[in-house]
């Protein structure tokens, strides 16, 4: 049978777990444990979706779509991104280099980031970067002097804080934005960097950026950002008298992480999006601007399984008599933080078998020196699993891979693309020399 949500695309659980037409089985034998496998077809058609929500709700007037390279990125991806016709957005030296290791085109990337290095700026200018979304009045002065001595007039976004802040369930308004990124709009220093913008002649601003978050699952947020900064546009254009051509409303687009959930629909959430910024326009009597996105979690994270193997089984007893048996994996904490980090939470299934044995309440760990090295804190499975079962952890496409560490001194786990019954090595393991080859 077919999974559904939160597993991906070509997902299917017949006696065992198969992605794409492969075992989970066949998959640990040949490439080993802990290992990443991404559905190749869902990852494009996740970006196709983006892409003709854009152009189906702003017609001519539909931007780009950014792949929010730090979700995950290696070059396969990028070239993945690259052949969907999609964008890339980066946001260090790091990532630009996949991209152009992949001859990613330069004029559909933009670059991010609160404290781009000199270095990164200007390797991003030379590379003729679309776009560089500006985040501080140091960051400004910056590129507006790289720009003029490489003789170009560099295409540039304001990062703006909107004054809206959006979680999971809900978001906060708020007038003094306490973080790190952006410029304000309430406290004014929005409008003081579009000052600044304009008195360089090697900057082209375009437009203002806005990002509001992550793993979002109600459109308010998003149409609350459009507003503010459409209001801003207004401002600039009684002005100056004349009107500034695009928005980019950034990523965080919400995802399906547990049975039972469902994620945003793009042409839903961009739908709702496309009313809002065709009635400020008009209320503000301003054209359309073209309207630029920016979602990773939601192209990649569904498209990705970890499967692991299990090491080790305990029961603890709790209190009230009752007992937890704890499952140890071979990974943990290095290959996904989130649940540590941020208290995400995961499903998981039996991926070698199929057990009719009554379930148990389970608590699935890494093998981590951590006791908060959980990846599941409470699933109840099979209480037949034993070592050597596979256990396989979906949707861990985002920030998964991307945000490993060597913690323990734990190589990093393979990625393999699966598609049509074929699997493919993207990105190796580690292995302990390439560890040891960094110290001297
Ligand atoms: C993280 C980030 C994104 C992507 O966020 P998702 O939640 O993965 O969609 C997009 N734009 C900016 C500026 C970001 O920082």
């Amino acid at each position: 049978m077919n999974l559904s949500e939160p597993y991906s695309k070509n997902s299917t659980f017949d006696q065992e777990l198969k992605i794409a037409g492969i075992s989970a089985r066949d998959l640990a034998a040949q490439f080993g444990t802990p290992l990443f496998v991404i559905d190749q077809e869902d990852f494009m058609l996740r970006a196709a979706a983006w892409r003709e929500a854009l152009t189906f709700h702003f017609g001519a007037q539909a931007g780009q779509v950014y792949y929010a390279g730090k979700s995950f990125l290696n070059r396969e991806v990028a070239r993945w991104v690259d052949a969907s016709g999609i964008g890339l957005d980066v946001c260090s030296g790091g990532e630009m280099a996949v991209a152009a290791s992949v001859g990613f085109p330069a004029e559909r990337m933009e670059l991010h980031g609160n404290n781009k290095s000199e270095s990164e700026i200007q390797s991003a200018i030379a590379s003729g970067i679309g776009t560089i979304v500006m985040d501080s009045f140091h960051e400004i002065e910056r590129v507006a002097k790289f720009a003029q001595e490489s003789g170009k007039i560099q295409r540039v976004y304001l990062r703006l804080t909107a004054g809206v802040e959006a979680h999971t369930h809900e978001f906060i308004s708020t007038a003094h934005e306490d973080q790190k990124f952006g410029f304000s709009i309430a406290s004014g220093s929005a409008w003081r960097a579009v000052e600044a913008t304009l008195s360089h002649a090697s900057l082209n601003l375009v437009g203002f950026h806005s990002h509001i978050g992550s793993q979002i699952l109600i459109n308010d947020g998003f149409e609350m950002a459009a507003t503010r900064l459409i209001e801003l546009l207004a401002k600039y254009r009684d002005h100056f008298d004349r009107e500034l051509p695009e928005l980019d409303l950034g990523g965080g687009y919400g995802i399906a992480y547990l049975p039972g959930e469902s994620g945003l629909i793009p042409t839903e959430v961009i739908g709702a999006i496309a009313s809002v910024v065709k009635s400020e326009c008009a209320k503000h009597n301003l054209h359309l601007p073209k309207i630029s996105i920016e979602p990773g979690r939601h192209i990649v994270g569904p498209t990705t399984t970890t499967i692991y193997e299990v090491g080790t089984t305990k029961s603890v007893e709790l209190e009230r008599g009752e007992t937890r048996r704890y499952l140890s994996i071979d990974g943990g904490m290095s290959d996904n933080i989130r649940p540590s980090l941020y208290g995400a939470e995961y499903t998981a299934l039996l991926a070698n078998r199929l057990s009719h044995e009554p379930t148990v309440n389970s608590r699935i760990v890494g093998k981590h020196c951590e006791t908060g090295d959980i990846v599941i804190r409470e699933i109840d499975l099979p209480q037949d699993i034993a070592p050597g079962d596979l256990i396989a952890v979906p949707v861990t496409g985002a920030y998964g891979r991307s945000m490993a560490s060597n913690y323990n001194h734990i190589p990093r786990p393979a990625v393999v693309a699966v598609r049509d019954g074929q699997a493919r090595l993207i990105t190796r393991r580690e292995s302990i020399n390439d560890l040891l080859a960094l110290d001297i």
